[in-house]
């Protein structure tokens, strides 16, 4: 098991999860994130906020965010692709935690 930490980028939300191996990265033209379990994620400090939205596929997307920075720290979709994951934006990875050595194993586009 490998834990990897991060936090929003005035520092006042901080998390880690745990994976074995770092999986799973998400990118696109214009981010990358990390995908990994719900039970593996832990908020370790701050308390982030959150909003509900719907999505133009149909799932409903939950963002969770500092509400001191507003940084993005994860999401939630309730379509069957994500259930039971978070998607995590890799620019909140703690810098020696990144997984600098991750391959791109799932590609996707949503409209
Ligand atoms: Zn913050």
């Amino acid at each position: 098991m490998t834990t990897t930490t991060g936090s929003c980028s005035c520092g006042n939300v901080q998390y880690e999860f745990t994976t074995d191996p770092l999986n799973k990265i998400v990118s696109g033209s214009a981010t990358a994130n990390v995908v990994v379990p719900k039970d593996r994620f832990h908020i370790t400090s701050g308390y982030p906020k959150q909003y509900s939205r719907a999505h133009v596929s149909g799932a409903k997307v939950t963002v969770h965010f500092c509400s001191d920075c507003s940084c993005v720290l994860h999401k939630e979709l309730d379509g069957d692709a994500y259930r039971g994951t978070l998607v995590i934006p890799a620019d909140t990875l703690t810098a020696w935690s990144r997984p600098f050595n991750a391959q791109p194993r799932l590609g996707m586009w949503v409209n």
